[in-house]
């Protein structure tokens, strides 16, 4: 229902959010924006096991990575619901995003079926399951309340592996459906650009972990562990940086469209509106400048806190040192951001025509108003 390409209904969502200044909160009583992270499974309950890989080992350095750069924020708050390898149940996991007033729940899995072919990322929001494949997703998810002790009186008689469970599985999340699948769609988003993995899309299906929570909330499979190659790419310490990053990159422009205040003042500026900067620029390129020396430095990451891509220009006596690549002024504000958490205080947004020369941001938004 969602699919990253359904940008007419992102805009319409977006003019909604914009016009409808009630429906922006921020939950929590400080001014932070607090984000829930959810490794999922642990303790007893491994997840799945594909290619002896544990999804609950996986998961959670994952979301350790997400909620280390997530930090980094000044603006952000992290709760995690376990740092460790123990054992929370699900309502448990949703109870403790309800009590802290979160402004987001992210939950992180990996996924496994018996078929060692299918790969790929995918990210759930709350709903009723259009296929099979999504149904099984959420019904090998939810399985793991046979590890309470009281499921079937904590949870109403639910049996989590019988489909008549899921007709009619009652939706609380209804009112944040929006929201997260706005998050959905911008992690995938990250995903796809950032990784070869495939994008097998924005879904929705019945999670029970999803249904507990008051407040936007995904749960993100980050590959299959019964892939071989995926498995091996989730293990690794390069597959599980690149997927916190992109989590947190989509986590970062949801915050900043949801922030709507500060876009539209930095906006007014320039007289474009909050919806134009949703869509690319074809014929504009943004990239963060992070530092201007006289000295020649080697463009890799290394040097750059890790930061990628890196590339140099020359302009007067000056190189010029900048970060990241994008059509998108929203993504090049995600990236400024994340600049700025690695320590590059005062990186900003510059702008790029098709010929590869500077131009003023001003221009360059208004290219896509003249279009
Ligand atoms: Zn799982």
């Amino acid at each position: 229902m969602f699919r990253p390409n359904t940008r007419l209904r992102l805009l319409f969502l977006l003019i909604v959010l914009l016009s409808s200044s009630n429906l922006i909160y921020s939950q929590s009583s400080t001014n932070k924006f607090v984000v829930v992270l959810d490794a999922g499974h642990g303790g007893k309950d491994a997840g799945n096991t594909g290619n002896n890989y544990y999804e609950k080992d996986i998961a959670l350095k994952i979301v350790l990575k997400v909620g280390e750069q997530l930090k980094k924020y000044e603006d952000l708050e992290v709760i995690y619901t376990r740092k460790t390898d123990v054992f929370i149940p699900l309502d448990k996991r949703a109870e403790i995003a309800n009590k802290s007033n979160a402004d987001l729940f992210v939950s992180i899995h990996c996924n496994g079926v018996a078929n060692s072919s299918p790969s790929g990322t995918e990210t759930f929001v709350l709903g009723l399951h259009r296929n099979k494949d999504n149904l099984e997703i959420a019904m090998k998810e939810n399985s793991v309340i046979k590890f309470e002790e009281d499921y079937q009186i904590k949870y109403d008689g639910f049996d989590p592996e019988s489909p008549e469970s899921y007709i009619g599985f009652s939706i609380m999340q209804e009112e944040f459906l929006d929201q997260s699948a706005l998050l959905a769609n911008f992690v995938q988003k990250q995903f796809s650009s950032t990784m070869s993995l495939k994008d097998r899309g924005v879904k929705q299906a019945g999670f029970l972990v999803l249904r507990e929570t008051y407040m936007p909330s995904v749960l993100i499979e980050t590959g299959f562990l019964t892939n071989k190659a995926e498995g091996a790419f989730l293990n690794s310490l390069k597959g599980q940086t690149k997927l916190a990053d992109a989590i947190v990159d989509g986590i970062n422009d949801y915050k900043n469209i949801i922030n709507v205040k500060a876009l539209e003042s930095e906006l007014s500026e320039y007289r474009v509106s909050s919806s134009d900067v949703m869509e690319d620029f074809s014929t504009v390129t943004f990239k963060i400048q992070l530092a201007a020396s006289s000295r020649k430095i080697d463009p890799s990451p290394e040097n750059f806190k890790r930061l990628s891509p890196i590339t140099r220009y020359q302009e007067n006596d000056l190189y010029k040192y900048l970060f990241g690549e994008t059509n998108n002024y929203m993504s090049a504000q995600t990236l400024r951001d994340r600049a700025k958490a690695e320590g590059y205080t005062s990186a900003f947004v510059v702008a790029f025509n098709s010929a590869g020369d500077k131009i003023s941001i001003k221009k360059a938004l208004n290219t896509r108003v003249n279009n």
